[in-house]
């Protein structure tokens, strides 16, 4: 296996000012208009009394101040020394966006400099704190939409600058890399060994890395789609709302993917993922059905269509576990380390759980609450580099679209 270099983009929006498609007419993708005052709505709110934490165990410094705007969530977390989340909020911008048809990225940018008071005070109100308090501060430097990185970025260099306190730009992969060795309800971080193996997937990458002491070597990566775009494009095709995957995932637990199943690519040589085959079959598959005149409401899915979408699932889980197994084979590793939005998918979990225990492989999956984009990752990434000695970047990090990464 040839470690290749990766430059990466985040999401469906690798270029500027397109929006993102996020399932509705396309029709009306490209208008840009300003969208009309919207509540801020928060997808996920966790924040531990810091007197409750406090008395139950000592935080331990640096604390750590993150923000993640890199696309279309706006969130704040803060990490303590030991990598506690002690405060993670996520607010999604998706009824902004859903009008378009896609993320619009100026829309992106002006939701995230009007979302993160709410944000900022979510995370940090119940704790007490006020920035402050942080001894490090991280924002997401990219990849994402520029425009929405900068709005982040700009937020976390100036407090910063204005606190005197250290600052890390960091890059997004690295955030959902580290991600399963943090610890839900308060509780300090998993220390991650100086070797392992990632594997990350998400709705902009499918990767497979190689981490000794931080550095970053790719091993595996898609050739076309991301596993997470193919779950949204087929939900998509089908009718339902962005973000399609997880209500895919739903809909196959009720299906069953052996009476017709999907084929999983082979490799030879190197290896790759490649999912665009798997959608195109997917989909030819759903247009026969509609052709034989069944009809499919996306509420209530007709019987053929759940086996289509178990068996779509099982054909998309199965690459992911049959590229792993190819790699433990050629050359074992002992722990892996499973991240990105797919990685909430109950199939992937089930079946990664049950491959890691027949090879005594030590399987570390990101808990459900940091899979999809989060601000805690971010804290937690540069939490690592500050204990490796890393004394942060210079105020002149620049958000990036594109950045190289593994
Ligand atoms: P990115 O940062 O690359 O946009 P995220 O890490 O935020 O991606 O993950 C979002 C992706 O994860 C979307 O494509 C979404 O559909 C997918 N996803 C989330 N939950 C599930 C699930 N249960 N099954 C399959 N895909 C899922
Ligand atoms: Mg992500």
């Amino acid at each position: 296996m040839r470690p290749r270099p990766l430059t990466a983009t985040r999401g469906r929006a690798s270029r500027e000012g397109e929006p993102v498609d996020i399932g509705a007419d396309d029709s009306s993708r490209h208008r840009c208009a300003p969208s009309p005052p919207q509540p801020v709505t928060m997808r996920a709110v966790t924040a531990h009394s810091v007197t409750a934490t406090l008395r139950a165990m000592s935080l331990e410094r640096p604390i750590v101040l993150a923000i993640e705007t890199s696309c279309d969530d706006t969130a704040c977390a803060i990490v303590d020394g030991a990598g506690r989340v002690l405060a993670s909020s996520v607010s999604s911008q998706l009824a902004a966006h859903r009008p378009y048809g896609g993320v619009v990225p100026e829309i992106a940018s002006r939701e995230h400099l009007a979302n993160w008071p709410a944000v900022a005070s979510a995370a940090l109100g119940p704790l007490g704190l006020a920035p402050a308090d942080a001894d490090l501060v991280a924002a997401t430097r990219g990849p994402g939409l520029v425009g929405a990185l900068l709005v982040g970025l700009s937020m976390g260099k100036a407090l910063a600058y204005g606190l005197g306190k250290p600052f890390y730009g960091v890059h997004h992969l690295e955030g959902h890399l580290w991600s399963p060795f943090l610890a839900t309800g308060g509780a300090p971080a998993a220390a991650p060994p100086g070797r392992f193996v990632a594997l990350v997937v998400s709705g902009g990458h499918t990767a497979i890395y190689d981490v000794v002491d931080g550095a970053v070597t790719t091993l595996a990566e898609t050739r076309d789609d991301a596993v997470g775009e193919v779950f949204d494009k087929l939900g998509k095709r089908l009718g339902l709302a962005y973000p399609q995957g997880p209500r895919v995932d739903e809909l196959a637990e009720r299906g069953d993917g052996a009476r017709e199943p999907l084929p999983v690519p082979r490799v030879e040589g190197e290896l790759f993922f490649s999912y665009s085959g798997l959608k195109s079959a997917a989909i030819r598959r759903l247009e026969a059905l509609e052709r034989a005149g069944l009809v499919v409401d996306p509420t209530d899915p007709p019987a053929p269509v759940l086996d289509l979408l178990a068996a779509f699932r099982a054909a998309a889980v199965a690459q992911l576990v049959s590229r792993l197994e190819r790699l433990h084979r050629s050359r074992p590793f002992a722990l892996l380390a499973v991240s990105g939005g797919v990685a909430a998918n109950r199939l992937l979990r089930r079946e990664i759980t049950a491959w890691a225990a027949d090879r005594g492989v030590d399987l570390r999956l990101v808990p459900l609450g940091y899979s999809g984009d989060n601000a805690a990752m971010i804290a937690f990434a540069a939490l690592l580099r500050h204990r490796r000695g890393e004394p942060g970047d210079a105020f002149t990090v620049e958000a990036e679209s594109r950045i190289p990464f593994g």
